[in-house]
């Protein structure tokens, strides 16, 4: 490249940067994929580096993050919180090894260097400021020297101790503690499905959604929302006297703050390398997602000595792992049809290889999700998959569209069947409205075999669908009538194998009761709310005869469940499909009174917190229903009295604010007996 060619391009790839990492760490949407915002990183440091001249104040490289949002007070860090330069792979790693050992050469401190390997969490950083052990301020990264206040939004997460642990030596009079803010996996997930059934945009990975929901104006919002926090430095600390990482580590569980387990210690680069490795292969195992792994050398002298370049520390690299964004083609668009109807629009995708495996499909959530991104057939898109999450499509790169890409258009006729489709008031999700709609009871039947359901090995989708098209089930308990005779003819099956299923089958027959009913696949019905229904309708019988109302008194089940159980019920073919269940000898009723008990607890809502001696969760949730009452989790007005066992939550300062009775083992069992009535709230 000529020299005007060459700073042309340096100033191109400043502005890419700039406005990606706006639309990043400002707006939490980005727009480009990871892998290629790092490639515009490393081709403007390649540039820089062999052009210093080219080197401006402003340019991304020099920088930490974006320019914190006004819509928030600043907050100037004591110490600046800087970002990490990254390897790929081991040779980048031991490179980096090379290069601090060529800093630390005429140092004899340097001689066997530590290293701690901790997981790099992908969240959000924050830095708590804590005064003689109080929290007084919690702030994002920022820009690196000034972030924003978001202290009523920290205080909101759990994990977050609002005082630290009184230790062995009094609390430091001022120390900045520095985390990682993030969002579970499985959290994340529901917390998409939620906001795209309710027509809100979904976020592209937990990162976007864990930064989104703790830079929220109202702290409200980020209080319902499962944010969790790992701790991993101290920046600016009065008093404290540490000579370690791992000490710090150490200190920081010591005081009450939540420390990855997962961090060790190494003294060999070989042996962090193959613990980085180690790691990335164990990624989908963890609840959270882990973008890499961060390699820190461990004596704080030592990193003291090696300082910091531009706006990354020397001692600290990330071990990035393979990326879980890629760019890829979108083919097609096209509709699924679930097993209760809803018409869920998925993409076609040119094969590519994404967080460890390769992805041609991701869902698209519903129509008004694909309109709000904007994707087109044709389109070049970012898709994402974060852990075990199913694969989504983050945006187009409409930089890229020629002119030829398609706009989706929603069909109007169940592609299964050809009824109208139809979408509720109200609702953001077009359903097929025949129930006898074939799709939808493939569906059915996938669902009742699945995992949490029946559990039928060798039972998976193709087979369904085999069994379908042959026309051997119509629904799910023709399932129990199948014979290996009938099974072996099909493609894909010998003697052996088609024994197995039946056996699979067959082993289906002793799932307990509340299992059968979450694999009946009644709308709102998932696990949870099963295994609810379960204890207020513990026999066959007495789920045909509920009520409405006798649902309701369920934990979790309100009007809407409670309706779209009986009206399930009411069906003359779905009761049909029972009674065939129960004459196959599937598991119909399980140990639990039934109905309204008449007992100690009739008319009571009872909340229990923290755990018990004599009880699990579970048993002490029974032994409520067993007793005529209500068991709930979470504290009203409604609820007569709080269970208060060891290690409570916050429910006992909500049931104090409430003015709800509080008791205490004992006296729960002795009201259980009848020994000893029921609390009375005090009269206002
Ligand atoms: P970084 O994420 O690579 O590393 C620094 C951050 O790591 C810290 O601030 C902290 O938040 C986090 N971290 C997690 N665990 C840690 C631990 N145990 N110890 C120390 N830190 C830990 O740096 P960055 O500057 O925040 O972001 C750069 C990355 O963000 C890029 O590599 C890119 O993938 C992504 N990014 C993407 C876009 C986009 O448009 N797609 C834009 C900007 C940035």
């Amino acid at each position: 490249m000529s020299a005007p060619d060459t700073a042309a391009r340096a100033a191109a790839l400043r502005e890419l940067i700039r406005d990606a990492s706006h639309r990043y760490y400002v707006l939490d949407d980005p727009t480009v994929d990871d892998a290629v915002y790092d490639d515009w990183v490393r081709e403007l440091e390649a540039i820089e580096a062999a052009h210093p001249d080219l080197i401006t104040g402003d340019s991304p490289t020099q920088r930490v993050g974006a320019q914190p949002s006004e819509r928030f007070e600043s907050h100037a860090h004591l110490q600046p919180m800087l970002s990490l330069a990254n390897a790929r792979g081991d040779d980048e790693l031991r490179e980096w090894n090379r290069r601090i050992e060529s800093v630390l050469e005429q140092d004899a401190a340097a001689a066997g260097v530590r290293y701690v390997v901790e997981p790099k969490i992908d969240g959000l950083a924050v830095s708590l400021t804590y005064e003689d052990g109080v929290l007084v301020t919690g702030a994002t990264r920022g820009d690196g020297e000034v972030g924003e206040d978001v202290t009523s939004n920290i205080r909101t997460i759990k994990a977050v101790p609002l005082v630290m642990r009184p230790g062995a030596t009094p609390p430091p009079s001022r120390v900045e503690v520095r985390g990682e803010v993030y969002l579970p996996l499985e959290a994340f997930a529901q917390f998409n499905e939620a906001r795209a059934a309710e027509g809100q945009p979904t976020f592209a990975n937990p990162r976007n959604a864990a930064a989104g929901s703790l830079r929220q104006l109202d702290p409200r919002l980020t209080a319902e929302r499962p944010l969790s926090a790992w701790f991993y430095a101290v920046g600016a600390a009065d008093g404290l006297d540490i000579a370690t990482q791992h000490e710090v580590l150490q200190w920081l569980r010591a005081a009450g703050f939540p420390v990855n387990p997962l961090i060790e210690v190494y003294d060999d680069i070989e042996a962090v390398a193959a613990a980085c490795e180690g790691w990335e292969k164990r990624r989908g195992d963890i609840d959270y997602d882990i973008d890499g792994a961060v390699v820190k050398v461990d004596s704080l002298d030592l990193q003291r000595r090696l300082g910091a370049v531009a706006r990354a520390p020397r001692w600290a690299i990330a071990y990035k792992f393979a990326p879980t964004t890629a760019t890829t083609l979108l083919r097609n668009i096209r509709v699924n049809v679930g097993r209760t109807g809803a018409i869920v629009p998925w993409a076609e995708l040119d094969p590519v290889h994404v967080g460890g495996v390769t992805v041609e499909r991701a869902t698209l959530h519903n129509q008004d999700d694909l309109a709000r991104k904007d994707l087109r057939v044709g389109d070049t898109v970012i898709v994402q998959r974060a852990g075990d999450v199913i694969p989504q499509v983050v945006s187009a790169l409409t930089q890229r569209r020629t002119g030829e890409e398609r706009p989706f258009e929603m069909p109007t006729d169940c592609p299964a069947c050809g009824t109208a489709l139809v979408r509720p008031d109200g609702e953001v999700i077009w359903r097929c409205p025949n129930r006898s709609c074939p799709a939808q009871l493939v569906e059915s039947v996938i669902h009742f075999a699945s995992r949490g359901c029946m559990d039928i090995e060798g039972l998976g989708d193709k087979t369904v669908q085999k069994l379908f098209d042959v026309g051997l089930i119509a629904n799910v308990a023709d399932l129990y009538d199948l014979t290996a005779e009938q099974i072996i003819p099909l493609e894909g099956f010998k003697d052996q194998s088609a024994a197995n299923l039946i056996a699979g089958i067959d082993a289906s027959r002793q799932r307990p009761w509340p299992r059968v009913i979450n694999a009946l696949g009644i709308r709102h019905v998932g696990e949870v709310t099963a295994d609810a229904i379960a204890l207020v309708a513990p026999r066959l019988d007495a789920l045909l005869a509920a009520s409405a109302d006798d649902l309701a008194r369920a934990e979790g089940v309100g009007p809407v469940v409670a309706e779209a159980v009986t009206g399930f019920l009411s069906s003359d073919d779905n009761r049909a499909m029972l009674d065939r269940l129960r004459a196959a000898g599937l598991t119909v009723e399980m140990d639990v009174p039934d109905g309204p008990v008449d007992g100690p607890l009739t008319g009571c809502t009872v909340v229990v917190t923290g755990s018990l001696d004599g009880f699990t969760r579970d048993e002490a949730k029974r032994a409520v229903i067993a007793a005529g009452g209500k068991s709930t989790d979470s504290v009203s007005k409604k609820t007569t009295f709080v269970v208060v066992g060891a290690d409570p939550g916050s429910k006992v300062q909500k049931a104090e604010k409430a003015g709800v009775p509080i008791v205490d083992e004992a006296a729960f069992a002795a009201i259980l007996a009848g020994a000893r009535a029921v609390p009375a709230a005090e009269q206002p």
